[in-house]
This record gives C-alpha cells, structure tokens and sequence, in this order.
C-alpha cells in the first residue's frame, strides 16, 4: 500500500468562478464533487451557459462510484442535467440540494432516469474506497454542507461553498467542532473556498440584510421589486417577512424562482402565511405600495426576470417612474459589467436602484480572510489546495495559508485540468488533461466550440462581407461582376468605391489563376485571401469574407 496515491482533478472552478466540479480518484474509484455551471463571459456571444469537459470522466465511466453535491447552488449543480444522463451514476446530496436538483432535472426531462440519494447533514456514506462525511456550514442557502472524506491514505476535507455567521437566518453554523475533532486526528489534504479571500475581516452576519430589506419595504413610495439568487430562499423569506409587516402582497415573478418557491413551500422550507403571495395577474389591481415583486437577474443574467425589465422586454412587468429596486446580491465577480448596464438601465427608467455598498441589501455567503485564516488553523492540514476561484484569488488563499504556518511546498495553486497526486508524505502535479468550457447554446450542447466563438468575435467586431459570385454551368467562367454585399464592416454608402473596386479585385482573381475557377475550394481560399489582404490595407479591419458560388 505504500505506493497508494490520490489523484485531485479540478474539472472547473479553479482559476474561474462558476462550474464547481471536482475529481477525487484512488486505484478503481472516483468521486466526483459538484456538478456546476457558469454563466458566460461577455466575449462568449450567444453562448447561453458554461457546463464542465468530462472527457475524462466519460473515458473512466465504470470506476465512478458518484456525484456528491454539497449545496444548491447553479454553479454547483447547474451542469447536471446536461451532463447527468451522460454519466449515468449516483448523486448524493443533502434534502434541500436534492429537491433543488429535482427541480432543474425537472426542467429540462432528466428527472426519471436520475438515481438522487438524499443524505442528511451530518451522515456518512461509503463510496468506493472513500467514506464521505457531509459536515454542515452556513452559506448563503441552507442545507449546504462540506465534505470529510476518509480515504486510505488519509482524510480530505473539502470546504464547500461556506462562511462562518453564528447567527445565520436559517439552517447551521458551520460546525467548526466537527472540523477541529478532524484536525486532531490529522487531514493529509484540505480543499477550501477562495471566492471572497481578497476581502479582509469577517463577512458579516445574514441579520444586517433583514433590517435593510425591512427598511425599504417600510418606507418605498411605490411597488418594491428584489431581486436575488432564485435559491437564496432564507433572502426570499426575509422579503415575504417584511412584506407581511408592512401589509404588501409579495409577487414571485420568473419560471425559475417561481418553482423553486413552490418547492421551498412543500418542504416547508420557507414559511409564507395565507394570502401573503400573490399571482403575477392579481398585482395591477393593488395600489404600488401594497406590492412586493421577488425576481432572479441579480447577476445581470441574460434571460432573467430583472434584465429583461430593464430592457422593456418583459411581457407582463414594466418598470414605472418611482418604482425601488433592491439589488440583494453582489455580482459574483467577472458579472460586474452586465449588472452595471442592468442598474443603469433601471435609472434611466426611474426606478431608484438599491445595491452594493450603498445598503446592506447583501451580504455574500462566503468567507473572508480572518475566516480562511480559522478553517485553516482548526483542520491543520498537511497539504493545501485553494479552490473555487479564479488565479487571483488562488493564489491570495495560498498565501494566507502561508501566513498560518503552512509550508510553500505544501500548497498547491492548481487549475482546472491539473492532475494532483497526492501520497501520505508528497504531492505534485503529474498531468494535465482536457478541461476546457463546454458551451450550451439554446438547445445545443457542445456543438458550439472555440470556433465558433472566434467567429462571432470577427462578426462583432469586424463585420461580415458576402462575396456572390455567379459562374456559367458551361464554361465554367464568371458570367458577370461579382457582386458584394457588407454588414456591420464599412458605411456602404461613403465606402462605395473601395466596395467597387474589391469587385473588380474578384473578377481579375478568377479571371487570372483560374484554369478552373469552378472548383468551390480554390475560389474560396483565392477570393478570401485577396479579399482579406486588400480590406486590411484599406481599413485595418478583418470582416469576415464568405464567398458564394452560383451556377448559372
Ligand atoms: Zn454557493
Ligand atoms: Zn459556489
């Protein structure tokens, strides 16, 4: 057993925020951690979600023992419905995970075939080699836990997603006594959260929101429209609290948020009294200070309830002059800019806009950096990997693990793809493996690749230029000029003449080299390259040229 190593393989979330995925191996077993998503960067166009490369995981499907998924969250487990019917293995998680999954399993008809266990906080399963321990911490959903898994070789501790408030809304603390018990004993590894590690201090406590929420609920003129994560349902009961007090009826506006209410309600994991809620329909005969909206958009997600307000494209809810909209969430980092536009767009509509530092509207569900500093010291581990994160905050975290007496040698900064192994008395980075973004698009997963991408980047940036070139069917020459056709590359009008004189550029192209011009291939690369030379000199731009061939 002396040889027995483990292998760690982030397959996202490290060095990105968004699509948590991890890969525990040892010998015949693997494990897998979360299943997120990640909602896409401004420079992926048209991509609508982000979800792990499994590549890997597809090649060892047999030796999976399960999925273990330690919260709720779309970025821990937004990838499983598109990626569960493909690995086809067991998922464990705790009750309110479990119907959070349900729910989008639901959505999109990978419900029936799922095999979802449900574990309870504090309980222990036996996956392989692996026992996993699911240990609660508060974060900003409940039920979320962390994991300590007794390998072999000894015990790993995976943080989850988690802070430290000892008056949490609802759900736990973190049970730091539960870590310190695995700390005496000795962990080989620990796994921790980076997400806020640039913040100094404490986060504070989920209380400060209650109060502002109550506040603007009290004292808005006209309707009041909060906006947060859909699963941030201790946030939706302080909403449907300040409400009641405040005699307003509250409208759920958005499938997503919508759904999960209705769930949280069955489960008894919200508490809404009679009459409290209302259907989106009933809200216009209210007079403005009686209604409360709760709507998801807080990330300035693309198809949300909010961004769609914000650009007069929702069909049933318009802002009006005088309406408040809370922004209870802060943007996860890399999101900054499209929330910005969001709130922008909301001012110029006359709403007054209620976010970031400005009220205690939000507080994060993650921890800062005198939190780190305690998780570290209590578990102790002999090896470090900071996760969940881009390189940034990576690497912060492994210097404040630095700062409480862990060596260098000891730490690793990994990303995505690396293959850590790990033995009782070394680790190091082995491999690395295929873990690039996989793009949902519309209906389409996968198909959409860097390609793709890089062409829709030209096409914003550049524009396009259509080349119609018509070619008799029995000679095999062009029968009249080319013609050309631009979009978004060069104002046609004032640009006539250089357009022009490309069309005889073309026409001379196939005249000259073209002992047969009908050859699709070669009067593509020819008109392309002649094209695409003669466009840069003019303009310092690269449209993208597309050469169409017609037989006449
Ligand atoms: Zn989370
Ligand atoms: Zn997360």
């Amino acid at each position: 057993m002396a040889r027995a190593r483990v292998r760690i393989i982030p397959l996202g979330g490290l060095s990105e925020i968004g699509k948590n995925m991890m890969v525990l191996e040892y010998r015949d077993d693997i494990i897998v951690i979360d299943c997120g998503l990640m909602f896409p960067k401004e420079e992926m166009l048209g991509v609508d979600l982000v979800i792990p490369d499994i590549s890997y995981l597809m090649e060892r499907r047999d030796k999976i023992r399960g999925i273990v998924v330690t919260h709720g969250h779309e970025d821990h487990i937004g990838a499983l419905p598109y990626l569960l019917p493909e690995l086809d293995v067991p998922v464990y998680s705790t009750q309110l995970t479990n119907d959070l999954i349900s729910v989008k399993l639901k959505e999109r008809k990978a419900l029936a075939r799922a095999r979802l266990n449900v574990v309870p906080r504090g309980g222990k399963i036996t996956l392989g080699k692996f026992e996993v321990e699911f240990f609660p911490v508060c974060h900003s959903i409940p039920d979320a836990v962390g994991l300590i898994i007794t390998t072999p070789l000894g015990i790993i501790v995976h943080s989850g997603d988690f802070k430290l408030d000892f008056t949490p809304i609802s759900g736990e603390p973190t049970d730091l006594s539960r870590l310190a018990e695995a700390g005496k004993q000795g962990v080989l590894l620990l796994l921790s959260d980076s997400t806020y590690a640039e913040l100094p201090g404490y986060t504070p406590s989920e209380q400060v929101v209650g109060e502002a929420l109550d506040d603007i609920i009290a004292r808005a003129p006209g309707r009041v429209i909060i906006t947060t994560f859909a699963s941030l349902i201790s946030r939706i009961q302080q909403v449907i609290d300040a409400a009641v007090r405040y005699d307003r009826r509250v409208f759920v506006v958005g499938r997503n948020m919508i759904n999960i209410v209705k769930m949280a309600r069955e489960q008894g994991y919200l508490q809404v009294p009679d009459g409290a809620l209302g259907r989106l329909e009933e809200a216009k005969a209210l007079p403005h200070d009686r209604v409360v909206f709760v709507t998801t958009g807080s990330q300035g997600e693309p198809t949300s309830a909010l961004v769609r307000m914000a650009n007069r494209d929702h069909r049933q809810l318009h802002i009006i002059p005088g309406d408040t909209v809370a922004i209870s969430a802060t943007p996860i980092p890399g999101n900054e800019a499209v929330v910005a536009r969001t709130i922008d767009n909301l001012l110029r509509q006359g709403a007054n806009v209620v976010f970031g530092s400005g009220a205690p509207v939000h507080v994060h569900g993650h921890a800062s950096q005198e939190e780190l500093k305690l998780l570290l010291s209590v578990v102790k581990p002999k090896f470090f990997v900071p996760i969940h994160g881009e390189y940034r905050h990576l690497s912060l975290h492994a210097r404040i693990a630095q700062s409480t007496g862990i060596p260098q040698e000891h730490i690793f900064v990994i990303e995505d793809g690396d293959v850590l192994d790990v033995g009782a008395e070394t680790a190091r980075v082995v491999d690395r493996i295929p873990a690039s973004h996989v793009y949902v698009d519309g209906l389409s997963v996968g198909d959409i690749g860097s390609v793709v991408l890089r062409d829709r980047q030209m096409l914003s940036r550049d524009g396009i230029v259509i080349v119609v070139i018509a070619i008799s069917r029995r000679t095999g020459k062009l029968v009249t000029r080319p013609d050309i056709v631009s979009r978004g590359f060069i104002d046609t009008g004032e640009s006539n003449e250089m357009l022009d004189s490309s069309r005889d550029l073309v026409a001379g192209v196939l005249d000259r080299g073209a002992e047969q011009p009908d050859q699709w291939d070669f009067v593509n690369a020819r008109v392309r390259d002649t094209l695409g030379n003669f466009y840069f000199e003019q303009t310092k731009r690269r449209p993208m040229i597309l050469p169409f061939m017609v037989k006449v």
